[in-house]
């Protein structure tokens, strides 16, 4: 039989991803998928609709992608992407938590699109939120997209890179979880973390192998190496990290639909260090729905 090939991180229209949960496990399985995670940001509305519309043979991980904060070696906050999996959705601590954080990405994506239009740029922040869900995680990339409608940029890439990056004049930062509390609510759920993107230095300034020995101690089950925004070099800096700290090893695409370039299976998780992650993980048979 042909290698399992797995990808553990995508997002739906549920977040900031251009398919719908339906159409991703469908899209999964044209890539010659057999196992995908659903990680859409900051919420587990997709799980259902996906699960339902699983094609046979099709495993699905069910996940999310919780926005969180950590230091750098300067003390200076820094954002970290933090994947977890096979948790129980109806935990009263993660429910909160993750509607505080979407009520937080809408506050702060209307303070973005209010500066920007302050300085006459043609953004209508009413209309932007308008279009999304009230309960729906607001983030960059719909704000990028309205750019391009507007015609301001060519792209949603274009609009990163112009105006809404990290370190870009429009960026305002979030209230976003501390990654040693995400990480002890996830196990208290009986599920397991992995740190998206660790050392994806494009996206602002990254954790230090410090900070990701702390998290190791708190719990942390695994580092996502292989990703589109790692080089070679930091693949390898991660996998012996990983090694050494006795860390789960992933690897995934961070798929988004037509919002970024990336194909979904572009990178892939080896079946061993898979069955490892699951293996970590407390939960009994996960509720979907
Ligand atoms: P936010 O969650 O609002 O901070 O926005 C971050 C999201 O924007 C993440 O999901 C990234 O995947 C996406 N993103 C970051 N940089 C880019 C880029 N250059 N082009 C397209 N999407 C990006
Ligand atoms: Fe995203
Ligand atoms: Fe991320
Ligand atoms: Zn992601």
């Amino acid at each position: 039989m042909d290698r399992v090939r797995i990808d553990l991180h995508t997002h739906s229209t549920v977040s900031d991803g251009t398919d719908s949960p339906a159409e991703l496990v469908a899209t999964a399985a044209r890539a010659g998928l057999n196992v995908v995670a659903l990680t859409d940001h900051d919420t587990t509305a997709g799980w259902q609709p996906a699960t339902q519309a699983l094609p046979p043979g099709m495993r699905l991980v069910p996940g999310a992608e919780l926005s969180c904060e950590s230091v750098d070696a300067y003390g200076r906050r820094v954002s970290v992407h933090l994947l977890a999996y096979l948790f129980d959705p109806t935990s009263p601590t993660i429910v909160a938590e993750q509607q505080r954080l979407r009520r937080e990405r809408r506050d702060r994506l209307r303070t973005m699109a209010v500066h920007m239009a302050a300085d006459g740029l043609p953004v209508d922040p009413d209309e932007i939120l308008g279009l999304l869900d009230p309960d729906a995680p607001a983030g960059r990339p719909h704000l990028a997209q309205a750019l391009v409608r507007a015609g301001l940029v060519s792209s949603v890439d274009e609009a990163f890179t112009s105006y809404l990056g990290n370190g870009r004049g429009y960026y305002v930062p979030r209230r976003d979880t501390p990654v040693e509390t995400a990480i002890e609510m996830i196990a208290d759920a009986g599920g397991v973390t992995v740190l998206a993107h660790p050392f994806a230095a494009s996206r602002g300034p990254t954790v230090t192998p410090e900070v990701i020995a702390d998290l190791a101690e708190c719990g942390l089950t695994g580092l996502e190496v292989d990703h589109p925004n790692h080089d070679s070099e930091t693949r390898a800096e991660l996998r012996d990290l990983a090694k050494e700290l006795d860390l789960v090893r992933t690897g995934s695409s961070d798929y988004h639909g037509t919002n970024k370039t990336i194909a979904i299976g572009q990178e892939t998780t080896a079946p061993e260090e898979f069955e490892a992650l699951v293996a970590r993980a407390s939960g009994a048979a996960v509720q979907v729905g």
